[in-house]
């Protein structure tokens, strides 16, 4: 769906991304590493929230685009979806509104096309969404405040879906059963999806392919199955002493 080549990214005259290669295929692709690795930087350059260079070629069923130069809307429309770490959901709205305005990219600010399809989509993967949908978002638990927010981002009809650390903050019940979630978006819904998390673990078992960061470079890539495999992957990710472990 989307592959990205030689990316660089800049907080103002810093370069936090030093030439990354990854691909987003159709499965789940994974994206581990430790604090300060520059996995958030990722998710937001590739949805231009900062200045990047590079190449992000999206492979859609009109061909091939360049989107490096694109503004963030401009990838929203091209429903590269963004879900960022923290949830960011509107407390004073609620369930269903903060719903509602994940449509925008379109069905317009002003618009007024149905979007009950969505919804009962929505609905149906996160049961709990529908029995608060009138009740303001402060007022939901962390699991569901991030359940609202992949509910919002899948409102947008995303063709690609982009996680930023979904399990943070959350107990580890909560943690699988949203990570079962995921997958099912992945495989029941389609949606291919860029996970982030910390939570090396889980998003290893539940990915095809996985890429680890580090100071802003990929150090390693592979089969999911394989590198979780692998003794530098387990010492510094998964093992006893991994730093990334909560
Ligand atoms: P974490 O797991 O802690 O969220 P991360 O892998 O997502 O870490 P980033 O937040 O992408 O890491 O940070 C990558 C690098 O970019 C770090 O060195 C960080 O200090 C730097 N950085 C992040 N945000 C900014 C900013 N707004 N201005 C300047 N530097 C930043």
């Amino acid at each position: 769906m989307i592959e990205i080549k030689d990316l660089h990214a800049y907080y103002g005259p810093i370069e936090a991304l030093h030439g990354v290669n990854l691909t987003i295929g159709e499965g789940i692709t994974a994206l581990i590493g430790s604090n300060g690795a520059g996995k958030t930087t990722l998710l937001k350059s590739i949805s231009g929230i900062i200045r990047r260079t590079g190449s992000i070629i999206f492979k859609g069923e009109n061909g091939e685009e360049e989107l490096i130069h694109k503004k963030p809307g401009y990838m929203a429309k091209r429903f590269i979806i963004h879900v960022p770490e923290g949830r960011h959901i509107f407390p004073g709205l609620t369930v269903e509104q903060n719903l509602e305005t994940g449509t925008v990219n379109w069905h317009g600010f002003f618009g007024n096309k149905p979007y009950t399809a969505e919804l009962e989509e929505v609905f149906e993967l996160f049961p709990k969404l529908r029995e608060r949908r009138k009740q303001l978002g402060w007022s939901l638990s962390g699991g569901e405040q991030q359940m609202l927010a992949i509910g919002r981002a899948l409102m947008a009809r995303p063709k690609v879906l982009m996680l930023d650390e979904p399990s943070m903050g959350l107990a580890p019940i909560v943690v699988s059963e949203l990570f079962k979630k995921i997958v099912e978006i992945n495989e029941r819904m389609g949606v291919p999806v860029l996970l982030v998390e910390q939570n090396a673990k889980m998003a290893m078992r539940i990915s095809k392919y996985t890429y680890v960061l580090d100071g802003g470079r990929i150090r390693m890539e592979g089969a999911s199955n394989i590198l979780r495999e692998d003794p530098r992957v387990i010492e510094t990710y998964l093992g006893r002493f991994a730093t990334t472990k909560r």
